[in-house]
C-alpha cells in the first residue's frame, strides 16, 4: 500500500478573542509539530505584533498586487481590512510532510475548502459570548466602535459552527490544545492510510 507522506492541512476558524493563537502556543509546547501559516493583513500592527511573527504587514496596493498575482490561498475582508493566506509556504510545508495550520475566519475557511477538499475544519467557540466579549474588551487596544463591530462579527460566525467537522470549547486552553492535538493525529492516521 502506497502511504501519503503529506501533511494535514487544518483550518482553525472561530471568532476574534477566542483564543485560538493561545491554544496553537499550547500545542506547539506540547511538542506537536505544525506549521503555522503567517497570514498578510492591511491592518495596523496591534502593540507587540512583529512582521512576519504574528502577520505580515501589507498596504492596500501590495495586498491587491499579490491578489491579482493569485499569490493566496484564500483572501476576505474583516473590518475593512484585507486578510489573506500565503499559498506557496503552506504547500511547501504539506509537502515536506508537515501538518499545517490556518488560523483564518470563517469566509476563508470555506475558500479553502472549497479548493483544497481534504481540509480539516476545525472551529473554536468560546464558552459563552458574554465571555468573549469580555476578552475582546480586555485586550483594550481597540476603538469602541471596533470592539462592538468585532463583537456582532463573532455572533456571525458561531451561527456557522454547524458547517464544521469539528467544534472546540475553549473553556480551557490547555485542554482545547489537548483537543486539537487528538483530532490532528485522528486525521493523520486515515490521511496516510489512503
Ligand atoms: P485579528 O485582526 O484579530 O488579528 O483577526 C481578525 C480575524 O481575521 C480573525 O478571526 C482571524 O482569525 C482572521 N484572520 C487572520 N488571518 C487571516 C487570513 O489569512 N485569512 C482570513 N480569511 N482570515 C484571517
Amino acid at each position: 500500500m502506497s502511504r501519503n507522506n503529506k501533511g494535514v492541512l487544518m483550518i482553525l476558524a472561530g471568532p476574534s478573542g477566542v483564543g485560538k493563537g493561545t491554544v496553537l502556543g499550547y500545542l506547539r509546547e506540547m511538542g506537536h509539530d505544525f506549521f503555522l501559516s503567517v497570514s498578510a493583513t492591511t491592518r495596523a500592527p496591534r502593540p507587540g505584533e512583529v512582521e512576519n511573527g504574528s502577520y505580515i504587514f501589507l498596504d492596500k496596493a501590495e495586498f491587491e498586487d499579490r491578489i491579482a498575482r493569485h499569490a493566496f490561498l484564500e483572501h476576505a475582508r474583516y473590518l475593512d481590512e484585507y486578510y489573506g493566506t500565503p499559498e506557496e509556504p503552506v504547500e511547501a510545508g504539506l509537502a515536506e510532510g508537515r501538518d499545517c495550520i490556518l488560523e483564518i475566519d470563517v469566509q476563508g475557511a470555506f475558500q479553502v475548502k472549497e479548493k483544497r477538499p481534504d481540509a480539516i475544519m476545525v472551529f473554536m467557540l468560546p464558552p459563552s459570548m458574554e465571555e468573549l466579549e469580555k476578552r475582546l474588551r480586555g485586550r483594550g487596544t481597540e476603538t469602541e466602535d471596533k470592539i462592538n463591530r468585532r463583537i456582532a462579527r463573532a455572533a456571525d460566525e458561531c451561527a456557522q459552527a454547524d458547517r464544521f467537522t469539528y467544534r472546540v470549547t475553549n473553556l480551557d486552553a490547555h485542554n482545547a490544545a489537548q483537543e486539537l492535538h487528538d483530532i490532528l493525529c485522528l486525521e493523520r492516521e486515515k490521511h496516510q492510510a489512503e
